[in-house]
């Protein structure tokens, strides 16, 4: 295979039933289509898995995808995506890590690794040396993430060595499971840790020798320190150094956009036992950075004193810690917050979808859909964190009414009835992150139209929360009035916008936090891409590589059975005022924002199909497509 820059030129496949292994030559046209990481992904599950595939078969393909700039001197390029059919939504289902999975994968040989089949027996799979043996691991079976993690760790060593693992959720195929990577870096929303756990697969060890070579190392580190120094003067750089995304609990609940008591309310009395002094007053937090970044967003934390003493983790998701755990479900104690954090990535659940039904689940306490009867003794209500803890663990072990909740909010909600749909936070059956939609509109459409269901980093629009030039707003979205956070104008396309120059950064496996602003914008990103590669892409080819991800995602998505109508919001946001608050009094716009949206798209508004001439111009190849589809 010939030598590349960037890439190592190799897809690894292996079928777990059969033992069948494959080595596949990385296509150029594959680079040039879709780049790496999360486009790689999502192209081959498009190219390569049939319609209709039950989530949790042996027919649906686990993969795990690294990008160009892996390994390489590029800032935040830590990252590595996730992707397979989702037993929690049977659409897309995805997911992007900041451990250093994807740069040791590529160093042990591969840039993207493609599991089918069924293990006979719980397995973790080792991937060294430009091979990869499926290795009995009977004894892990039942081990939390941190258990598994580190008898992996002693038994393939630290240095250079990464590790994926599902934890007792996962194998018990729990829908809001997920892969923990490293120990603390969950990626894999829509329950792919269940499908991992289908395939008997607890873990996978990768360890990396070879280096990466980039195409004109002079010139990227001038690239890199030019990246650098713009990152150093964007206005977040401190504030996230400092205290990572926490930072934002107290300014979300100002403005009217943080979910509150499951968006019964639309202002958090108690704010102040979840801010940044409560966070750095109650527990001992040191700033870390993931491998290879510049900008130290994450947290190690600790609970030194009090019932939760002992209590220790790291994340990267502070405001959906904080904001999920907290004020989603009534509860202000920050303590309490870092231990249901930690409860549930040893679990292997996944943080949002977690939060997301136990504050649901307590909705429908206090509203009497279910009772004590209901959930085993448990007093669900909003603030009591105690039964927070509880449930956690009944759904990561399928116990009680975690058998329930555990199947996420839309589910959840069927089994409950009571009309709890209408309150239960969920787009295509994915859970809603903490943010309340009708205090920030541009992310309830963010919610409606991605591609893996509710979800919000797909899109991350930032149009409301940067100081964007008039100049630069124009370009984003058209107008200057996307500036404005209640209007729809310009949200349809800002939303649109922004998820292609995501996808990008997806692709190249930077971090989206780090490219949150300007930095994200493909003529910042395309240099370091064309000295790491070697390659002559230009800015312009960059959204287009974007825009195709999107639309691929789309596709698979309309193939699986979505329609138009699935992009939408729950019954609240769209038709309940929020009673208080900053934004007291909205709903969300959704309608006039969709309709730009899909202007924007060049996507049909009734079916929901991009058109044939944006198909072309993608090279999506509008005939095959309609075979496709049938
Ligand atoms: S910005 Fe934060 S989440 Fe992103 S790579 Fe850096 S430390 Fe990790």
């Amino acid at each position: 295979m010939k030598q590349m820059n960037g890439y190592i030129g190799r897809i690894f496949t292996i079928d777990l039933s059969s033992g069948e292994k494959d080595i596949i030559a990385l296509d150029d046209q594959m680079i040039r289509k879709y780049l790496g990481g999360r486009g790689f992904a999502s192209h081959w599950l498009y190219e390569n898995l049939p319609a209709n595939v039950p989530p949790l078969s042996e027919k649906n393909l686990l993969i795990f995808a690294s990008g160009p700039c892996n390994g390489t001197i590029v800032p935040s390029s830590s990252r590595g995506s996730i992707g397979a059919k989702s037993p929690l939504t049977s659409i897309l289902g995805s997911g992007n890590t900041g451990s250093s999975f994807s740069v040791q994968l590529k160093r042990a040989g591969f840039d993207m690794l493609v599991i089918s089949g069924k293990a006979q027996r719980p397995v973790c799979l080792v991937i060294e040396d430009g091979d990869a043996t499926a290795v009995p691991c009977e004894d892990l079976w039942g081990k939390t993430v941190s258990e598994a993690t580190g008898t992996l760790r002693a038994r393939f060593g630290y240095r250079n060595v990464s590790i994926g693992c599902i934890g007792p959720a996962g194998e018990r195929m729990v829908p809001i499971s997920t892969v923990i990577f490293d120990k603390f870096r969950g990626a894999g929303r829509g329950g792919l840790g269940a499908v991992m756990g289908s395939k008997n697969l607890k873990a996978l060890v990768v360890k990396g020798s070879k280096g990466i070579n980039a195409a004109h190392p002079d010139r990227l580190k001038k690239e890199v320190l030019r990246f650098i120094q713009i990152l150093e003067e964007e206005p977040y750089y401190e504030r996230y150094s400092k205290a990572g995304t926490a930072v934002i609990a107290e300014p979300m609940n100002k403005m009217g956009s943080a979910l509150v008591k499951n968006g019964t309310l639309g202002f958090f009395e108690d704010i102040e036992g979840v801010n940044e002094k409560a966070l750095k007053q109650h527990l001992f937090v040191r700033q870390k950075a993931c491998f290879s970044c510049p900008m130290p967003c994450t947290q190690q934390y600790g609970v030194t004193k009090g019932p939760y003493k002992g209590t220790y983790g790291e994340g990267s998701s502070g405001a959906s810690v904080v904001m999920g755990f907290g004020p989603r479900c009534g509860v202000s104690d920050m303590r309490a917050i870092a231990k249901a954090h930690t409860l549930t990535n040893e679990l292997g659940l996944d943080l949002i979808s977690t939060n997301a039904v136990l504050a649901f689940g307590m909705e429908c306490f206090e509203k009497g859909l279910i009772n004590t009867s209901s959930t085993g003794g448990v007093r669900l209500e909003f603030g009591n964190a105690e039964a927070q803890l509880e449930m956690i663990e009944d759904i990561a072990f399928r116990e009680g009414f975690g058998r329930v909740l555990g199947e996420g909010t839309k589910r959840a909600s069927d089994t409950i009835g009571g009309h709890s749909e209408r309150f239960a936070p969920q787009v295509k059956g994915m859970d809603m992150m903490e943010v309340e939609p009708r205090g920030m509109p541009s992310w309830g459409l963010m919610f409606a139209v991605s591609s893996r269901g509710a979800d919000h980093v797909r899109a991350y629009d930032v149009c409301q929360m940067m100081s964007f030039s008039d100049e630069v707003l124009i370009r984003i979205a058209g107008t200057i009035e996307v500036r404005e956070m209640f209007g729809p104008k310009g949200k349809g396309r800002s939303v649109a916008f922004f998820e292609n120059v995501r996808a990008v950064a997806d692709a190249m496996e930077i971090c989206r936090f780090v490219t949150r602003g300007k930095l994200g914008f493909p003529e910042n990103l395309v240099g370091m891409l064309n000295y790491v590669t070697g390659l002559a892409f230009t800015a312009e080819e960059m959204y287009s590589i974007g825009e195709r991800i999107v639309n691929v995602e789309r596709l698979f998505n309309l193939r699986e059975g979505m329609k138009a109508s699935d992009d939408t919001l729950p019954h609240r946001y769209l038709s309940e005022s929020l009673p208080d608050g900053a934004a007291k009094g909205k709903r969300v716009p959704l309608k006039e924002m969709l309709e730009e949206y899909y202007m924007a798209r060049d996507w049909d508004m009734a079916s929901g199909y991009p058109k044939s001439q944006k198909l072309d111009f993608l090279g999506l190849s509008a005939d095959r497509v309609r075979r496709n589809l049938g």
